[in-house]
């Protein structure tokens, strides 16, 4: 059954973004002997460990030390929602034969791991029900795995930071000084994993930290527990690396304040995709689940930027799909059209006020606007009522003058004005958006 997946992408789908390799991301100084690495996405159907990776490479800014992130271990089993379509991930690093299809990746993660700078690695998880030492219930007990930091053993001698008992604990001091509930209180759970002698010991031996012990490497499993909403998974994640970096001596600055509501908003709205060398810019928040007509270079590999790097577009039967993480976001119905370039801007009356707009841009527009008439271009306002003009420059254009369910997002707020070349008929250069309200 789960080998069904990979024949079906590999008949109906083509991949972009050098197919689905991880990405290694590396902040703060360069060459630093004290590196923190964090792996996300080992595991495609655990998102708080991808979005809490994902978030500290995009949201936080280390100040002083040296932070590693790959956030998107197992890209291709994020995308598919599935803990490994082929085979788990984190039981390969045993041994594996060269023929496994995630050889390759494997291999690149263990010469990182080996990477003499690195001096400690958390491997985030989501993990189901909420661990105890002592059984309470079916969902609270020692056999359960969420709200957890893992160690295989409780010390390891003469390494960097291998008194792993000691510092998982005050990782679990600082989580539980900011419980959202009581309920999700953090333990330390210590597999064992050397005696190996119990199925889940000789499980754990073929684990990404065990290995990174025998590496030399002090190594911790976070496990937030699947009972979670997502964002709440992804405030412990983030409470954990924080405190590994201040035990580490790690400075950062963060772009939000860390608390559930306002780590939901950034989750769900602070995403971005551009295309076309950021002639086409698209935000994603409360995106429409399709978009059609859109411009695509005829004859050429679709380009694009996310904005995180658990974001990727994907063709499958002929559109375009925005995937975020384990969620399809939006389907790109293409059109395909001749592209040009064009560097420079646009004049644009806003509300009374002439403004340069560049394309690829957003504009917020209170009550009209008004792309001035010039003499390279032709403008194509998508939605916009009165069809008699072929050109749609220099005209005053109000929100109940463009349809609403020509908008990109689901509050009909955000329009797509196109730029065309003026003497080539559908010749596409860009386009900007306009967003009608405050
Ligand atoms: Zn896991």
């Amino acid at each position: 059954m789960l080998r069904l997946f990979s024949i079906f992408i590999l008949f109906t789908g083509l991949v972009f973004a050098d197919g689905f390799d991880f990405t290694l991301i590396k902040k703060g100084q360069q060459d630093d002997n004290n590196t923190l690495f964090i792996v996300g996405g080992i595991q495609g159907d655990e998102p708080g460990g991808f979005m809490a990776a994902s978030l500290l490479s995009t949201h936080y800014d280390i100040k002083k030390g040296s932070v590693w992130i790959v956030p998107n271990f197992n890209f291709y089993s994020i995308i598919k929602s599935n803990r490994g379509p082929n085979g788990d991930m984190n039981r390969k690093f045993a041994k594996l034969s060269n023929n496994d299809p995630d050889f390759h990746s494997i291999d690149r993660m263990k010469k990182i791991i080996k990477e003499k700078n690195i001096k400690m690695i958390v491997n985030l998880h989501d993990g189901s029900g909420f661990y105890r030492k002592k059984y309470v219930d079916k969902q609270h007990r020692p056999s359960k795995w969420g709200q957890a930091t893992i160690i295989d053993q409780a010390k390891v001698k003469g390494i960097a930071y291998g008194n792993l008992q000691e510092i998982a604990k005050k990782v679990d001091k600082h989580i539980n000084k900011n419980l959202l509930k009581k309920e999700h209180i953090f333990h330390t759970k210590n597999t064992k994993t050397h005696l190996k002698k119990t199925y889940e010991e000789k499980e754990m031996s073929k684990t990404l930290t065990y290995y990174a012990i025998g590496k030399g490497k002090a190594a911790f499993g976070n496990e937030s527990s699947k009972s979670l909403p997502v964002h709440e998974r992804v405030y412990y994640k983030l409470l954990a690396l924080e405190k590994f970096m201040d035990i580490m001596g790690i400075e950062y600055t963060r772009k939000f304040k860390l608390n559930a509501r306002e780590l939901k908003d950034v989750i769900d709205n602070d995403i971005y995709i551009s295309f076309n060398n950021k002639k086409i810019f698209i935000p994603l928040s409360r995106i429409r689940s399709h978009i059609t007509y859109f411009p695509v270079e005829k004859g050429a590999k679709i380009s694009f930027k996310p904005s995180s790097p658990v974001m990727t577009v994907i063709e499958e039967k002929g559109k375009y799909i925005v995937y975020y993480g384990n969620r399809r976001l939006t389907t790109l119905v293409p059109q395909y059209l001749e592209y040009d370039k064009f560097d420079g801007h646009l004049k644009v009356n806003v509300d009374g006020k002439v403004k340069n707009v560049t394309l690829g841009s957003l504009v917020k527009v209170k009550k009209y606007f008004n792309v001035q008439v010039d003499k390279r271009v032709r403008v194509n306002v998508i939605g916009y009522v009165n069809k008699k003009h072929k050109n749609e420059s220099g005209l005053n254009i109000r929100k109940k003058y463009i349809f609403k369910r020509y908008s990109i997002d689901k509050d009909g707020k955000r329009f797509r004005v196109e730029v065309y070349d003026r003497k080539v008929k559908n010749k596409f250069l860009g386009m900007f958006l306009v967003e009608f309200g405050a």
